[in-house]
């Protein structure tokens, strides 16, 4: 990429769009300030004796807001992470959980680490004293700070975070809602996973009941049938390519990788693919579809949506002419710049922002930690009781009409929910509320054009509504 464009850092580029919103919002200059300021930030540096070396890892926690608490983010593990970007994605946090009402403030963490370089004894060691570093500096708790997965993390590194408060802090009964994203058998949720990709899936499934905004983007009809370029496929960008190629018949006539992309205009199978790349470490020689060496050129290949699911800064001032899509769905964090989002938004381009569509982490979060201090799963109460009610209901429908219910239709009466299908529900009607609310602020302000300004001011007024309600202390 060249040199020559200046553009403004990551943690700029959110505060130029939060800029944005607020101009557009009768705010108080105070509270705005309030809001868009980064509470505290942890630098630590600390050494682990590896392969009989020491070597010194350098992370960062971030706690960009604490009015409601506890703080919440995930942690991940990066050769190129930074204090900026840490700073930006905690913002990006706080924003993101009021726009889909998760009483959380804002928080995240990196380590400055390739973990591709290191064993898996070697990584939990790593982990385990960066997680007594958080904990004992304040930054790690079940009540004030709680991290998560993100790049480079997932359910192993948070139960050996989980596990490290338990041994530091035994006598804490909530010591496994000290980090979410856990393995289902060390207190995670069921659907946890998979959630930031079916929270993809969701917002473009809202999107689509909406056919104003599907003709806005140049576009018509359903889900069914257009062309996704998805690039990225790892947690995020894999679950929500699978759910929208086999469960809503779209086709993901390309895939973007570190390594290059494949394409193939009558759609890749992801979980061939997928299954590829863990037989293969790479997206190389995969048999159905063409490999081309210079994946972000495909970026710019014409397609009805296209979702970024890897970095930030993929889409600058340098490529956003370029771009064909007619939506955007901001699966990663900060993927479109902010000279890049005003020059998409001139072309017609909608985006639907990172703070919204890639929310359903941290919602499946929150019902974690829910799950966590409730100390027991959700459905466990309920789902006999359900079935016993179906049951009943079945019965007396057949002794009103003297017809037998078929068994199908008495499976689906009579079946209580357990706890995936009360995540994905809770998950699903998170995820349409939030849009509704979205695309309420930009029906009804004149000077609202676009879904990342609706976002914000959305979100920046229930904060400031909490800041104001409460007062400052
Ligand atoms: P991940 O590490 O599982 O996946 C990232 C994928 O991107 C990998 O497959 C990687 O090979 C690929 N990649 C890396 N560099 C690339 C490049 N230059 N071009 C194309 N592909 C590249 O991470 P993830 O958890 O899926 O996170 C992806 C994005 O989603 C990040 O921006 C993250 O902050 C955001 N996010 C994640 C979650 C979550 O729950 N995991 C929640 C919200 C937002």
């Amino acid at each position: 990429m060249s040199q020559l464009i200046k553009e403004p850092t990551f943690r700029e580029s959110v505060n130029l769009m939060v800029d944005r919103a607020i101009t557009a919002m009768d705010l108080d200059p105070g509270i705005a300030t309030a809001i868009k300021s980064c509470n505290a930030v942890l630098q630590v540096q600390f050494p682990v004796k590896i392969r009989g070396k020491i070597e010194v890892f350098t992370g960062w926690r971030a706690v960009h807001s604490t009015h409601r608490l506890p703080s919440k983010g995930g942690i991940r593990y990066a050769p190129y992470a930074d204090q900026d970007e840490v700073e930006a994605l905690a913002a990006l946090m706080t924003y993101k959980c009021a726009i889909v009402d998760v009483p959380f403030g804002g928080s995240k963490g990196a380590l400055l680490i390739d973990p591709a370089l290191y064993e898996r004894d070697e990584l939990e060691k790593i982990t385990r004293r960066f997680t007594l570093e958080l904990v004992r500096k304040g930054f790690l708790s079940p009540s004030t700070n709680v991290p998560a997965p993100d790049i480079g993390t997932g359910q192993r590194e948070m139960a050996w975070i989980a596990d490290t408060y338990k041994h530091l802090y035994p006598e804490d009964i909530n010591y496994v809602a000290c980090v979410t994203g856990k393995p289902v058998q060390h207190g995670g949720i069921a659907g946890r996973i998979e959630a930031t990709g079916r929270g993809i899936q969701y917002a473009i499934q809202e999107f689509f009941r909406h056919p104003d905004d599907v003709k806005l983007a140049n576009m018509s009809g359903s889900l069914e049938g257009k062309h996704i370029i998805v690039q990225g496929l790892g947690n995020v960008g894999y679950h929500a390519a699978k759910f929208l190629s086999e469960e809503d018949g779209a086709i993901i006539t390309a895939v973007l990788e570190r390594d290059g992309a494949l394409i193939n205009d009558n759609g890749i199978d992801i979980e061939d693919l997928h299954q590829h790349i863990i037989d293969h470490g790479t997206i190389k020689n995969f048999p159905a579809a063409v490999f081309e060496e210079n994946a972000l050129a495909v970026l710019e290949k014409d397609c009805d949506i296209l979702i970024p699911a890897a970095l930030e800064s993929q889409i600058t001032l340098e490529n956003a002419d370029a771009i064909k899509a007619r939506l955007i769905v901001e699966a990663a964090n900060g993927p479109v710049t902010y000279g890049a989002d005003e020059i998409l938004n001139k072309k017609g381009i909608i985006i639907i922002p990172d703070a919204y569509a890639n929310a359903g982490g941290v919602t499946v979060s929150y019902f974690e930690w829910i799950r966590n201090i409730s100390h027991m799963r959700f459905g466990r109460m309920s789902r006999r009781h359900s079935e016993i009610q179906g049951t009943h209901m079945s019965d007396v429908l057949e002794l009103m009409t003297g017809e037998k219910i078929s068994d199908v239709h008495r499976s689906k009466l009579t079946r209580g929910a357990d706890e995936l299908d009360l995540v994905r529900s809770g998950l699903d009607d998170t995820m349409r509320n939030a849009y509704q609310d979205i695309r309420q602020v930009m029906l009804t302000r004149d000077n609202v054009h676009d879904l990342r300004t609706a976002a914000y001011v959305a979100s920046i007024e229930k904060i400031a509504r909490s800041y104001l309600d409460v007062g400052i202390f």
